[in-house]
């Protein structure tokens, strides 16, 4: 992959685009997030990376308010999520969030499932649409397949339909919870190219990956989570040289 991510260099007076300070969060008894710090400054690159139980998902999910933090302050695009004075639906708008399953509508075609939701929510109409649809599907490659239906799509032509879909709501802010997970490994790198190209772009973005070497060459921040803390943080090359017994050995067990 070819991406030229350059650092956004820290300015004055820039708001973090995502900022936790302290952040808990539990379920029941179960305390996941044990305060969280962690700020995204515009046009960086997070990536949350961890063993499978440490929190990165429900760390992403806070952020677009699909999980409701129990402690500390969380800002999202100017917003204060602890208060929740504002409404959800707006902030979703603006923070776009692609999963590992696509879930796309298979009566739909590509185009129609991408255009689906902004349609409904800004009523473009069908010249409108139709070149949004088209913007986008060139934006992940797939110009040529607006008439498709997704089973016509492999898994990872899908995963970039899910990924168009997001950008036709134009979204401040992506956050991708381990898009590549389920697919095969020959159409993993199709799908990190995409996001390495809206990286590139100055898009900003979080995201939670096993894919050590993606998250070292796309990242600005990498942020190795262990039981709900954020353990260690820094440039990619912190994964050359831990500083923890745990990081070492997460890094030496190639997950
Ligand atoms: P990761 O993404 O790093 O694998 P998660 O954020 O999904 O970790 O999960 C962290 C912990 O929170 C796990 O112990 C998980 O079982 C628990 N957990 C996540 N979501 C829920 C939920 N909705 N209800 C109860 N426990 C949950
Ligand atoms: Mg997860």
């Amino acid at each position: 992959m070819n991406s030229v991510h350059t650092p956004a260099a820290p300015q004055d007076g820039v708001q973090p685009m995502v900022s936790f300070r302290d952040v808990r969060k539990s379920f029941g008894a179960l305390e996941v997030l044990k305060g969280i710090d962690l700020d995204v400054m515009p046009g960086q690159v997070a990536a949350l990376i961890g063993r499978s139980g440490s929190g990165k998902s429900t760390a992403l999910r806070c952020i677009n308010g699909l999980e409701k933090i129990n402690g500390g302050e969380l800002t999202v695009c100017g917003r204060n999520l602890r208060a929740r004075d504002f409404e959800l639906r707006e902030l979703r708008k603006e923070v776009g969030i692609v999963f590992q399953s696509y879930n796309l509508f298979p009566h739909l075609t590509v185009e129609q499932n991408v255009t689906l939701a902004p349609r409904k929510v800004n009523g473009l109409d069908a010249s409108e649409s139709r070149a949004l649809a088209a913007e986008v599907l060139e934006q992940v490659g797939l110009s040529d397949k607006a008439s498709s239906y997704p089973e016509q799509l492999s898994g990872g032509q899908q995963q970039r339909v899910a990924i168009a879909r997001s950008l036709a709501m134009r979204p401040k802010l992506m956050l991708f919870d381990e898009v590549t997970s389920a697919l095969d490994p020959e159409l993993t790198g199709e799908v990190l190219r995409v996001i390495g190209k809206l990286a590139a772009g100055g898009m900003t973005m979080v995201l939670v990956t096993h894919e050590m070497a993606f998250a070292r060459q796309v990242a600005d921040l990498v942020v190795y989570m262990h039981q709900g803390r954020v353990w260690e943080a820094g440039k990619g090359t912190m994964l050359d040289d831990p500083q923890t017994v745990e990081l070492r050995q997460f890094v030496g067990s190639g997950l």
